[in-house]
């Protein structure tokens, strides 16, 4: 479904990502690793259309993405929820909402995406009219996706959603991405600090470290890897 090869990133003279590849096939979940700065938004950015690659190749269900647009990217189907929510915060939560939706595949199916997402995160229901501002941060969390979802993705990139959130909070906001993915098939990328949760849930996981792949398997690869297990695992050795 998704196919990016030999990618790499700069900005201005520093490389942020070089020669990065990585594949999700449809209907799999894919969780990308990796410490601070290792470029993993700027992965997800170049993937929406963000920002520009200075070489390599993306492409989406066999389209090469290089010349469209990220408003293009998003119709295609491609969803981007980014790092630190973003939620529009002088706007209501419905109104948030309703701003995922303005394509036209989310506005046809608006009214029924709607409902789904109040079965998701029925706090939303509640506080449909309150300024997002107001949210606290794993409510502000359940919209970004929400507004994700109000897109109707085949592919929705979520980037460290789990960020600033007590433990509670992030098992839930975990619990919900992997309905996502089992109840409504919809082919999941996500970013993650908290690594053994969301290689948990994941078909194929990618280490990215310092702007390079070093590492990719399923869970029980990346398990059994002594890097992965000290660096992201906090599991001595031994
Ligand atoms: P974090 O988890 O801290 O967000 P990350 O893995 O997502 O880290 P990126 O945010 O992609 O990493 O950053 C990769 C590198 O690119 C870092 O060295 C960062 O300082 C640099 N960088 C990111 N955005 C910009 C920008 N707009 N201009 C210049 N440098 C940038």
């Amino acid at each position: 479904m998704l196919e990016v090869a030999g990618l790499s990133v700069a900005y201005g003279g520093l490389r942020a990502l070089t020669d990065v590849s990585l594949v999700v096939k449809e209907g799999q979940f894919v969780t990308v690793v990796g410490p601070n700065g290792a470029g993993k938004s700027t992965l997800f950015k170049t993937i929406s259309g963000i920002v520009p690659p200075t070489g390599g190749q993306i492409s989406f269900m066999g389209q090469n993405l290089s010349r469209l647009s990220a408003a293009r990217r998003a119709h295609l189907g491609i969803a981007h929820v980014p790092e630190g929510r973003q939620v529009f915060k002088t706007l209501t939560v419905r109104e948030n909402l309703e701003m995922g939706a303005y394509q036209k595949a989310g506005r046809k199916a608006w009214h029924h995406t709607l409902d789904r997402i109040h079965a998701l995160f029925p706090i939303l229901s509640e506080r449909a009219t309150q300024f997002a501002g107001t949210l606290s941060g794993g409510e502000q969390q359940m919209v970004a996706i929400g507004r994700g979802l109000a897109s109707v993705p085949r592919l929705l990139m979520l980037d460290e959603p789990s960020m600033g959130l007590a433990p509670t909070v992030a098992d839930t906001i975990f619990e919900r991405v992997s309905q996502i993915h089992r109840e409504d098939g919809v082919t999941i990328l996500l970013v993650e600090q908290r690594v053994a949760e969301a290689l948990e849930l994941s078909d194929h996981g990618y280490v990215l470290e310092t702007g390079r792949m070093v590492l990719d398997g399923n869970y029980e690869t990346l398990l059994r890897d002594d890097r992965v297990r000290r660096s992201y695992l906090g599991v001595a050795d031994g």
